[in-house]
């Protein structure tokens, strides 16, 4: 035990563990999909959070509980209006990188204000960057690395 404090500790541990170790799988929809779909399709996959992308999987917008509880209330009809319409559009999407470290995720989400992050690979396409989904990093996992290192103490 060389003279480290176990803040200093803990400090490095999530410093050096990656996105990547701990992300989970995102759910994705398309542009298309409807708001009644998109509310169906939480509750099944159990998430609070979707991420619209196009074809390959590359990241167009974001769509959250409330971003959908607030079109319930416009009145229009929600089996025909589009996710595009209502969704937080790229170029304003926060993201993470797989080897970004959970602290610098766990920052983002606070001071953004936001439940989950993409995980994203970046594309280099023709006409610019593209970002792949490949995961989500949400509240959920910082809570759950939170339990895991106060059980090992
Ligand atoms: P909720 O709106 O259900 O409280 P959030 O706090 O995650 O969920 O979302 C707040 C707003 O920020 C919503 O309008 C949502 O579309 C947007 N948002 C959610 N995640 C992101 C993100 N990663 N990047 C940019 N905007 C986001």
């Amino acid at each position: 035990y060389n003279g480290k404090t176990a803040d200093r500790i803990l400090a490095e541990k999530i410093t050096r563990l990656q996105v990547g170790e701990v992300k989970s799988v995102p759910t994705v929809v398309s542009e298309s999909c409807s708001v009644y779909d998109a509310v169906v399709t939480m509750f099944i996959e159990d998430v609070g959070t979707l991420y619209i992308v196009r074809e390959g999987g590359l990241l167009e917008g974001v769509v959250s509980r409330k971003d959908l509880l607030k079109t319930t209330l416009g009145g229009q009809d929600i089996h025909k209006l589009p996710l595009g319409v209502i969704m937080t559009r790229m170029p304003n999407i926060h993201m993470v990188q797989e080897n970004d470290s959970v602290w610098l995720a766990a920052h983002k989400l606070l001071t953004h204000e936001i439940d989950s992050l993409p995980v994203v690979r970046t594309i280099q396409g023709s006409r610019g960057k593209d970002y792949e989904v490949i995961g989500r990093f949400s509240k959920t996992n910082v809570t759950r690395l939170f339990v895991e290192f106060g059980e090992g103490s």
